[in-house]
């Protein structure tokens, strides 16, 4: 299992977050033009770590589905990640982490995951399925939802009176040669980041080519951060001319990474109050600010930038992806929607929004409006016909 240093590039065996010499972060990397001419056309498995057993459950090969009765300019493609397993990306990380704990070669024997919500149950499943001891810990307040897809699997759930940033500490601290730390951050463990790549294998695929524009809401980022070094392996390959240029989508009420964007520095933990109820992407990195700055490395390479959203704004565009075009998601997921709007972004270029978290993770959270109907069903013809 060859994953590299992706600072100074040397080679560990032995996969960890970070590297011992330097301590950039760890990514597979072993991958050659031919093994992803055939993770393009269908295979990921190719460039992916192999293990002695694959516990996959078929996650990927999303669908993409361009958006058009709402009128967008520029052209907006919606990449459908809420159709995975669990319906959420997480998965792609979990099915490779998940491998790698049940393999002989790996000293693991337990998971451990910390979660902004969506981690926590894709992780359950996989590690249900392949029967390794699971735990997971999520902030105080995360949709039930959610936890009731935990509950499933039969698994443990401990809620910590805090942000992300302490369940994550606390994940970390329990996290040694037996127990994986499996939260989806670079610095927990190598292989979210690196499964992450696929998605740029499959957008290639779908388009023939690069889109100009990926829009990634973001936490820390491993899904911003793998997404582009998926491109920049199949440019350097020779396989595509271009790299598409990231634009990382989070909210006003907790924005780390596109303040450090906007303001053109290092990024900083955030360390004022978390002002968002868009749980599933506020991620303060406090303890771990390093993992931000990757990500807003990745951003900054591709040419890209960043944009934060007000909740009030992000639930409009919720609302208006369901009801004109039939895409439900929870609302971290549809801010990639109006972020293809913001500025840079030029009428006549092509966007692909990652549609990240499917619309039932949050659902009957909010009030619902039904009416009552009798034997008369005249007022069903008025709702239809006018
Ligand atoms: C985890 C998550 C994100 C953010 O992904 P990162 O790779 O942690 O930045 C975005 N949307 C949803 C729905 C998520 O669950
Ligand atoms: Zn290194």
């Amino acid at each position: 299992m060859p994953f590299r240093c992706t600072a100074c590039e040397t080679t560990v065996s032995n996969p960890q977050a970070t590297c011992e010499s330097c301590g950039g972060f760890v990514r597979y990397k072993e991958v050659d033009n031919r093994q992803l001419r055939r993770a393009i056309s269908g295979d990921p498995t190719a460039a992916l770590p192999s293990f002695e057993n694959s516990h996959s459950m078929g996650e990927g090969q999303t669908p993409l589905v361009e958006l058009s009765r709402l009128d967008l300019s520029p052209t907006v493609h919606a990449k459908l990640d809420s159709l995975n397993p669990t319906c959420s990306f997480k998965d792609r990380g979990s099915a490779v982490l998940v491998s790698a704990v049940a393999d002989s070669s790996t000293s693991w024997e337990g998971i451990v995951v910390a979660s902004t919500g969506n981690t926590a149950p894709s992780v359950a499943a996989y590690a249900a399925r392949a029967g390794i001891a699971c735990a997971v810990l999520v902030p105080a307040g995360t949709s039930l939802s959610k936890l009731a897809q935990v509950a499933a699997h039969d698994v443990p759930i401990y809620t910590v009176d805090g942000t992300f940033s302490d369940c994550f500490r606390l994940a970390d601290e329990t996290s040694d040669r037996q127990i994986l730390n499996a939260t989806a951050v670079y610095s927990a463990n190598p292989f979210v980041a690196s499964a992450n790549r696929t998605v740029a294998f499959e957008l290639i695929a779908d388009l023939g080519g690069p889109p100009d524009w990926v829009t990634v809401p973001v936490g820390a980022g491993p899904l911003l951060g793998g997404t582009y070094a998926g491109f920049v392996e199949c440019y350097l390959a020779g396989i595509i001319d271009t790299v598409p240029r990231m634009l990382c989508v989070q909210a006003n009420g907790c924005h780390p990474i596109v303040r450090a964007i906007d303001r053109g520095e290092t990024v900083q933990a955030w360390r004022e109050e978390i002002t968002t109820d868009i749980g599933a992407i506020a991620d303060p990195l406090r303890g771990y600010a390093g993992d931000g700055e990757e990500t807003r490395r990745a951003v900054a390479a591709s040419g890209g930038t960043g944009v934060a959203l007000d909740d009030e704004t992000i639930h409009t565009w919720t609302h208006r992806v369901a009801a004109n075009e039939g895409v439900y998601t929870e609302p971290a997921s549809a801010a990639s929607v109006p972020a293809a709007l913001s500025d840079p972004i030029e009428s006549d270029e092509t966007v692909v929004a990652l549609v990240t978290g499917h619309g039932l993770k949050e659902s009957g959270d909010g009030d619902i409006e039904t009416q009552s109907l009798d034997a008369d069903t005249e007022p069903l013809r008025t709702a239809l016909l006018g």
